[in-house]
């Protein structure tokens, strides 16, 4: 939307203060957030009350009578998920009426990572999941056209390109009617540059029928050796309730068999806790089952009713128990993901520097995507050595080491 804009001769401004036109693009996968943003449009609402506001986003396809509601008595304009090519209008004019007709939007990529949406939408029916509802069909992109805009990206200069969707697994299911995301990888695989694939979130149900090519990727020296398959839940009988379409045993199978064939593998996982129907043995079993695979990177959720969802009907858990099972559930991912990142101290790696971090830091990835925070400011876009002096479990703390890798890719 920035650069749409700003493309069109429109300012682009960080104050709101100076603004005329005030853009809050939004995200509804939390009630919390659901809340702050609300309160952040009533604000800014009151405090400028001559100001037009453009709400963008995920909350305003899900829930478009609460943004209403917030912006009552105010000039704005409503942008659903599919409509953000329609900024300019948005400023122009006063657009009320929210549209869902599948428009593909790509921004141009200039940066060093560039983030490359496949497909928009999923196959799935999961009961707290609010995306479903502002993303309701999978609409996978055409192949051609994910070629193009990844070419524009490597053209101008991303290093490090990130295939995303709601899940990547499903690519080709609507539009070529079979299982595409191999073909697809393999045809970006083969784009001349200097440059590294990071595969986004894959499901279960669907990487059960492609796992031999997406191994076949994450050997290719040019991905990341990243995989990142959500579980949920640990307890099949959850899996059930959550309408998730895989079990335990699955997603175990999948996590041995990819370690068995890809070394030096990072996976990272979802989880939910609380979920309406969690019993005390069904997160024990979600515990076990890190535990036993001791998955490098968790990432944890604690379940909010999201309006409109399947889960929203059912007795939920009381909140005192679902603080205390993150709270549980947090301790043991942080014990696990201290023990992977240690086993990385002392040595020495080849990494991509793709990011500034905080005080003159900066980030590169390990080949296995794990984060190295160096406390020199270094370029952006290079392949380093650095050598892995600490670790959190997070991320590795490292100092760049003598020589240098460029250009050409990792050997
Ligand atoms: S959580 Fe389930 S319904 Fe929601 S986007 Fe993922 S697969 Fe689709």
């Amino acid at each position: 939307m920035m650069y749409l804009s700003s493309s069109r001769g429109y300012n682009i401004v960080v104050r709101e203060e100076e603004a005329d036109v005030v853009v809050v693009n939004t995200c509804t996968v939390r009630r919390d957030t659901d809340e702050r943003i609300i309160d952040r449009i009533v604000k800014i609402k009151r405090a400028y009350p001559n100001k037009k506001i453009i709400v963008a986003g995920c909350l305003v396809s899900a829930q478009p009578y609460t943004v209403k509601k917030a912006l009552d008595g105010t000039r704005y304009s409503l942008l659903s998920t599919h409509m953000i090519a329609e900024i300019n209008k948005a400023i122009r004019e006063d657009i009320k009426k929210i549209k869902f007709n599948q428009n593909k939007v790509f921004y141009p990529q200039k940066n060093v990572i560039a983030i490359i949406p496949i497909a928009d939408g999923c196959t799935g029916a999961c009961s707290f999941c609010i995306t479903r509802i502002a993303r309701p069909l999978l609409n996978s992109y055409p192949i051609e056209y994910v070629l193009r805009k990844t070419k524009e990206a490597v053209r101008s200069g991303a290093r490090e390109i990130q295939l995303t969707s709601q899940d990547l697994g499903a690519y080709g299911l609507d539009r070529y009617r079979k299982y595409m995301l191999p073909e697809l990888a393999k045809m970006i695989l083969d784009i001349p540059g200097d440059f590294m694939v990071r595969l986004g979130m894959m499901n279960p149900e669907h990487l059960l029928n492609i796992i031999d090519d997406v191994i076949e990727l994450l050997r290719d020296q040019k991905v990341y050796k990243f995989i990142h398959i959500p579980l949920q839940s640990g307890s099949n009988h959850l899996l059930k309730i959550m309408n998730r379409r895989y079990t335990v045993e699955d997603f175990t199978y999948l996590v041995k068999y990819i370690r068995k064939k890809v070394e030096d593998i990072m996976i990272a996982t979802d989880i939910i806790v609380g979920h309406p129907g969690e019993r005390d043995q069904d997160f024990e079993e979600t515990i076990n089952v890190l535990r036993e695979l001791e998955i490098e990177r968790v990432h944890i959720a604690q379940y909010t009713p999201r309006p409109r969802t399947l889960a929203y009907a059912l007795p939920q858990v009381k909140p005192h128990i679902r603080k205390y099972r993150l709270r549980k559930i947090l301790e043991l991912i942080e014990k696990i993901g201290l023990r992977a990142h240690r086993k990385y101290v002392g040595k020495k790696t080849k990494a991509l520097t793709t990011e500034l971090g905080n005080n003159r830091t900066t980030i590169a990835r390990t080949q296995s995507y794990y984060p190295v925070i160096i406390k020199e400011e270094i370029p952006l876009g290079k392949w380093i050595y650095v050598n892995i002096i600490d670790a959190t479990y997070y991320d590795l703390r490292g100092k760049r080491a003598r020589g240098d890798l460029n250009p050409g890719l990792p050997a």
